[in-house]
């Protein structure tokens, strides 16, 4: 039952010169620059941007985006395994588990501006289930890197399929795109939906809209 494996679900496959196109395993290209420290890169980017990075309200801010980058992008150093660690536990249970509404921030990319909303993460379990606050942080895993939504959304499926080895899975991503609500287009209201699915959430129809009927009804808890 298990379909063929997401060969970019897991970053280390990159590091391991498996697969050479994204990532620190990338082919090194020349890098005139690999020696400036980042601070220095950012102080340079605000004279481009027109501003004084000596003035006083800019004096830290190259260190506080140096630190605040290596944040947004920790999950690139995160590993599925380990923030799941021993929280797997038996359990015969067959009917359909979601956690909903999971708060998700990322960033795109592309302009390497946030987008962020929601995720919706269900499986049907074959006997093994996960600890629910682990689905959340495996979602962190991913959206904590530069993304896009579509495989943000591919790689949290994939990992919930490798992790429970479940009989089926299904996730959903809403989200905001700052890149589109602030520039470009500046569409502020457009939300962009994406879903990935697993196993029986694929072939069973009625799985499948059960899954997005759940996900996608307003629920306000009271
Ligand atoms: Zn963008």
């Amino acid at each position: 039952m298990k379909e063929e494996r997401v060969s970019d679900s897991d970053s280390g496959a990159a590091e391991e010169g498996v697969v050479a196109v994204e990532g620190p395993g990338a082919a090194e290209p020349r890098r005139p620059l690999a020696d400036v420290p980042f601070e220095e890169l950012i102080r340079e980017m605000l004279w481009r941007l027109g501003e004084d990075p000596g003035r006083e309200g800019l004096l830290k801010t190259p260190e506080r985006v140096a630190k605040s980058l290596e944040w947004l992008t920790r999950g690139h150093r995160l590993d599925v395994a380990r923030v799941v660690g021993d929280a797997i536990f038996k359990e015969d249970h067959h009917n359909m588990i979601l956690v909903r509404d999971i708060e998700m921030y990322s960033m795109c990319e592309h302009h390497m501006l946030p987008f962020f909303g929601k995720v919706h993460v269900a499986y049907i379990p074959n006997g093994r289930i996960v600890g629910l606050s682990k689905v959340a942080r495996l979602v962190d895993v991913f959206a904590r890197r530069l993304q896009v939504q579509e495989r943000l959304t591919e790689q949290i499926a994939q990992a919930v399929w490798d992790v429970i080895q479940p009989q089926g899975v299904g996730v959903i991503v809403e989200a905001f795109h700052l890149c589109m609500m602030m520039r470009g287009v500046e569409k502020q209201n457009s939300k962009t939906l994406t879903s990935a699915v697993r196993g029986t959430f694929r072939s069973d129809a009625r799985t499948r809209e059960e899954f997005l009927r759940l996900s996608l009804a307003n629920v306000s808890p009271a």
